[in-house]
């Protein structure tokens, strides 16, 4: 869809396209069901003989045009909305992976989706290997086994904000026939699209960014349509052997580059229902049209905020990929030379506990749980996010047990400074 425009116009243009007399805006379609006229065209949408809305579990209107405007957002082939990131990274996974399988995945993901892979899929019977993001490829292969399915990672990892190298991750993955998916919840399409370096799908919780405000939770995978299931069928059995709960139809026969979305939404939504609400979907699409303007500023205030904590002298270290001497500036330039994301992360003299006095002090900036809306907010992942984690898994995770993180919103960046300054002072 409209790959000639430029993101900026997709971003308020893409998805929803009104002809002659329809709303402007794209509509709510607040309906669970959709009518029809004779028992034989609801049943050949059963049989996926046909295509149409049927119940909103499955598709929804306005669910998938908001869908339509992220997949061409990151140039890909289809997507689906989920009910949350959570959701949209099980089901990437679960869609080619069954019990006997096995995953390689970047030891510094979510700690959410650390927990999902790590307790939850083992149960499900799905294997994890965690890897560290930066070990060479040499190191890397170890992890791979014959039925390894997918190796996942994050572009730039949440609250490590470690950059990944995408292209080593995507050599890696093909070399052993599997796809990588990639979550790019921090990085937004307007940032990094993981597709233009050989990525085969991507993620989003589209909680942060994308919503922007902190309104909604929800998520989207979104498919490039590129990776060849076909070539290696045995790897992939879900979508190549028939599907019985279809009168066996067989995914990659019958949608071609579509199989991989299509069999999420008709059979993993179908059983598993974690399915967005239209209006959380409505309000998505709002924040989706205002993306290209927020992402830039809150880059923006982020590296100001960066460079002055650097320089204060009660500030024992700060990460943020856009600096010039953090580790990831390099890889930082390579894949997103626009910009990294909000988010840093710091440390101060004295340790865990001077951080926790320190983010009490705070009075604009506010402690909460999300990341990554117009709000500038702290959090201290060891105290809260990866509270589950022992010292050696944190350590694993890139997160220091005195880390603060720090997302920077886009308030004026003088009085979001000003606040660190007086909290600092008080310290
Ligand atoms: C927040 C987050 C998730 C989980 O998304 P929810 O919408 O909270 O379920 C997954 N991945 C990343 C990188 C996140 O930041």
């Amino acid at each position: 869809m409209s790959k000639d425009y430029s993101i900026e116009t997709k971003c308020i243009q893409s998805g929803w396209k009104p002809s002659k007399g329809e709303p402007r805006v794209l509509p709510i379609f607040q309906s669970t069901t959709f009518k029809y006229d004779t028992s034989d065209q609801m049943g050949a949408l059963f049989d996926l003989e046909d295509t149409g809305y049927f119940y909103t579990r499955l598709q929804n209107p306005t669910n998938d045009l908001v869908a339509a405007k992220i997949t061409d957002l990151e140039g890909g082939f289809a997507g689906m909305l989920t009910s949350s990131g959570q959701a949209a990274n099980f089901y990437a996974v679960f869609n080619i992976c069954e019990a006997g399988d096995h995953l390689v995945c970047s030891s510094t993901v979510y700690g959410g989706t650390f927990n999902l892979f790590d307790v939850t899929m083992r149960k499900l019977g799905i294997d994890c290997t965690f890897v560290n993001p930066d070990s060479s490829p040499e190191e890397l292969r170890k992890a791979f086994k014959p039925n390894t399915k997918a190796v996942f990672a994050e572009t730039i990892a949440n609250p490590a904000l470690v950059v990944l190298d995408i292209e080593k991750f995507v050599d890696l993955a093909h070399e052993h026939e599997v796809p990588l998916i990639i979550d790019n919840t921090f990085a937004t399409p307007i940032n990094c699209r993981p597709f233009e370096w050989g990525a085969d799908i991507v993620t989003h919780s589209t909680t942060k960014y994308m919503d922007g405000h902190a309104m909604c939770v929800g998520g989207c995978i979104v498919d490039s349509g590129n990776f060849d299931w076909g070539k290696n069928p045995e790897k992939f059995p879900g979508l190549t052997s028939p599907d019985d709960s279809y009168h066996g139809i067989i995914y990659t026969e019958k949608f071609g580059k579509g199989a991989y979305i299509n069999k999420a939404t008709v059979q993993l939504m179908r059983d598993l229902g974690s399915v967005p609400s239209p209006q959380n979907s409505f309000l998505l699409n709002v924040g989706l049209e205002t993306l290209h303007l927020r992402v830039p500023r809150h880059c923006e205030n982020a590296l100001n905020v960066a460079k002055y904590l650097k320089n204060h002298e009660k500030v024992a270290w700060v990460k943020y990929a856009g600096l010039q001497e953090d580790q990831y500036y390099a890889l930082a330039q390579k894949y997103l030379p626009n910009g990294t994301c909000g988010v840093l992360s710091f440390g101060l003299k004295g340790g865990r506990e001077v951080s926790v006095s320190f983010m009490d002090k705070l009075k604009l900036v506010a402690i909460v749980t999300h990341v990554a809306d117009a709000r500038t907010c702290v959090l201290h992942p060891a105290s809260h996010t990866h509270r589950q984690l022992t010292d050696e898994q944190l350590v694993e995770a890139g997160v220091a047990p005195d880390l603060i993180r720090l997302s920077v919103g886009i308030e004026n960046v003088n009085d979001i400074i000003a606040d660190l300054e007086q909290a600092l002072a008080e310290i």
